[in-house]
């Protein structure tokens, strides 16, 4: 016997099951044991008592309420269409990001390629020029006419 209840279907809230002494709703005056299930989010319910159900033993109207209240309507054609979307748009979207990640990280080897490229050139320049005596004092000259400049600004 299935006992598990579905989430509420209004506010997908847990369910509960329970019972209670109530007012048979076919016949004024008597009472009966009402099964009800109740969701604990919302507070929508569903019971009947069995008493007022002639076919029910005990275990019979307990079985009955759970049936009753995890049964669904079928979804409409449109609902299965636009599930079928959706799933395809994720599929693409999960396809897209993945593509944007492997694009991003082809791109950061191209930059640290390109900045070794640069680091590497300039490094060869330095080396590889004849540089006298005279060039590197008149650069470290330039370089301190600069800071003094760089100094001297309010
Ligand atoms: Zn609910």
């Amino acid at each position: 016997m299935e006992n598990k209840l579905e989430p509420c279907p209004f506010c997908g809230g847990a369910p509960e099951l329970d019972s209670q002494q109530a007012y048979r709703a076919l016949v004024d005056g008597k009472v009966g044991t009402r099964f009800v299930i109740y969701c604990t989010g919302c507070n929508a319910d569903m019971g009947f008592c069995r008493e007022d159900v002639e076919s029910c033993n005990h275990e019979g109207a307990e079985q009955e309420i759970i049936t009753t209240w995890n049964t669904r309507p079928a979804p409409s054609e449109a609902d299965v269409k636009r599930e079928a979307l959706l799933a395809e748009l994720d599929a693409q979207l999960d396809a897209l990001g993945n593509e944007i990640i492997a694009l991003r990280e082809d791109l950061d080897v191209r930059a640290d390629e390109e900045r070794d490229r640069v680091v590497g050139w300039l490094s060869r320049f330095v080396a590889d020029a004849p540089w006298s005596d005279e060039v590197i004092a008149a650069s470290m000259f330039a370089q301190s006419i600069a800071a003094n400049e760089h100094r001297s600004e309010p």
